[in-house]
C-alpha cells in the first residue's frame, strides 16, 4: 500500500511564495520514478489569510505555482459545506513545506503533533528556538560555537518610552558599534533587516525591525564570506559538503535572495579542507544544539582575514526549490533529490516511532 503524504503548503508568512515552490519540487520527487509507488501526496494549501484548502484548488497551485485568493464568503464558515473541508484523517505522514512565522517556528508542527502523526523536520522546540534568533543565540552560546556579538532588545525600548531609546542607542554603539545589523527575531529570508550605519540609520533601522517584531536582535557587522552547511538526520545528523553564497550586493538582503542572477553559489565552496571539517562539526552542534529533526540548513561567516568562523543561524525548513542550496549541497554527495525527499520520511517515521 502506498503511504498518504500531507504535503503542507503556501502559509501565512512572507515566503509564502517560496513555498509554493518548494512544494512544487517535492510534490515532483514523490512522484519520481523511485517514490511512485510509495507514495501519494495529499495536497493542503495554507492560504495567505490562513485557511487551509485541500482537494483540486491545492492541485492547481501545485500545477501552477501561483497562489490563490478566495473571496471570504460573508456569512458562509468555511468549504466545510461543498465537501471541501480538509481530510485530516487520509495523511499518514505530514509533510510541512512552510517557510518563516506561522510553519517554521514551532506552531504548526504543535498542532500535527497533537494530531498524532508523524511529520517531516523539527518539533516544536526545534522549530521555536530556529526561528527566534534571541534564542537561537542563546542556544548556541551554550554549546560553545562561536557567534557575532549582539544586543536583546524588546521593542518595548524602542516604542514605549522615549527616556530609555537614547541609552539604548548609546550601548549599541559603544558595545557593537558600526555598521550593525538591525534584525526582527523571528522571521527569514533577510525580511525587516537592516544594515546601520550610523545613529541616524541605527535609530530608523530599530523602529523599523520594531514594526515586524516585538523581540529585535542587534549584530555587530563583520566583513566575511558566507558558507552554508546541510544536515540530515535524528540524533546522529550527518553534514554535508559546504557550499557558499557570493553576490555583489551590500549583503545578503531579500532582493539578492529572490531575483534570478543576484546571487551564484559554489558547491563545494573554495575553502581549505581544515575549515570544512570545522564547519561540518560546528553544523551538527548548531542541530544539537536546538534539539532539530531530519533537516536543518547551518549558516556561517568565515572571516578569511583571521581564520575565524562563526556561526551566522539555523534554519529547520530551509528553501528546498530544485534549485535551492539545501537540496543542492546533498546532490553534491551524492544524494539525489528524490532520495532526499525519500529519507526525510524515514526520518520523520523513525523519530515518531521514539518516546518523548
Ligand atoms: P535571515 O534569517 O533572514 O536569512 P540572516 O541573519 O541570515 O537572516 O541575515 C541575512 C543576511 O544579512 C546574511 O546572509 C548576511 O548577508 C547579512 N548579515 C546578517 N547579519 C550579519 C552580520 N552580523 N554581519 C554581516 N552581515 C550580516
Ligand atoms: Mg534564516
Ligand atoms: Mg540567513
Amino acid at each position: 500500500t502506498t503511504m498518504r503524504i500531507g504535503l503542507l503548503f503556501g502559509g501565512r508568512s512572507g515566503e509564502h511564495e517560496v513555498s509554493i515552490s518548494s512544494a512544487r519540487a517535492i510534490a515532483r520527487a514523490l512522484a519520481a520514478d523511485e517514490n511512485a509507488s510509495k507514495y501519494e501526496v495529499l495536497p493542503f494549501y495554507i492560504q495567505k489569510n490562513g485557511r487551509w484548502l485541500s482537494g483540486t484548488l491545492p492541485q492547481q497551485v501545485l500545477a501552477t505555482g501561483k497562489p490563490v485568493e478566495i473571496e471570504e464568503q460573508p456569512g458562509q464558515d468555511d468549504s466545510a459545506a461543498s465537501g471541501q473541508f480538509p481530510n485530516f484523517n487520509a495523511v499518514d505522514v505530514w509533510f510541512p513545506v512552510l517557510h518563516g512565522p506561522n510553519g517554521e517556528d514551532g506552531t504548526v508542527q504543535g498542532l500535527l503533533k497533537l494530531m498524532q502523526l508523524p511529520f517531516v523536520g523539527s518539533g516544536v522546540l526545534g522549530s521555536a528556538l530556529g526561528m527566534d534568533k534571541i534564542a537561537m543565540k542563546m542556544a548556541f552560546a551554550h554549546a560553545g560555537l562561536p557567534q557575532v556579538k549582539y544586543i536583546a532588545v524588546n521593542r518595548s525600548e524602542i516604542w514605549s518610552n522615549p527616556c530609555v531609546f537614547p541609552k539604548l542607542c548609546d550601548k549599541i554603539e559603544a558595545t557593537l558599534g558600526y555598521p550593525c545589523f538591525v534584525k526582527p527575531a523571528n522571521l527569514g529570508s533577510s525580511v525587516g533587516i537592516s544594515k546601520a550605519r550610523s545613529r541616524a540609520e541605527l535609530e530608523a533601522a530599530l523602529d523599523s525591525a520594531a514594526s515586524y517584531d516585538r523581540r529585535i536582535i542587534v549584530e555587530a557587522g563583520v566583513v566575511a564570506r558566507e558558507l552554508e552547511c546541510a544536515v540530515l538526520g535524528n540524533d546522529n545528523p550527518q553534514a554535508s559538503t559546504v557550499g557558499e553564497i557570493t553576490f555583489q550586493s551590500d549583503f545578503y538582503d531579500y532582493e539578492t535572495k529572490y531575483t534570478l542572477g543576484q546571487a551564484d553559489c559554489s558547491i563545494p565552496a573554495k575553502v581549505s579542507g581544515a575549515i570544512v571539517s570545522q564547519i561540518q562539526e560546528m553544523a551538527v552542534q548548531a542541530f544539537l544544539a536546538v534539539d532539530a529533526a531530519g533537516l536543518a540548513r547551518v549558516d556561517f561567516f568565515y572571516i578569511e582575514s583571521t581564520g575565524e568562523v562563526l556561526i551566522n543561524e539555523i534554519n529547520t525548513f530551509p528553501g528546498f526549490t530544485a534549485t535551492s542550496m539545501y537540496p543542492q549541497m546533498w546532490a553534491a554527495d551524492g544524494i539525489s533529490f528524490p532520495e532526499l525527499v525519500d529519507r526525510l520520511i524515514q526520518l520523520a517515521l523513525e523519530r515518531h516511532g521514539e518516546k518523548g
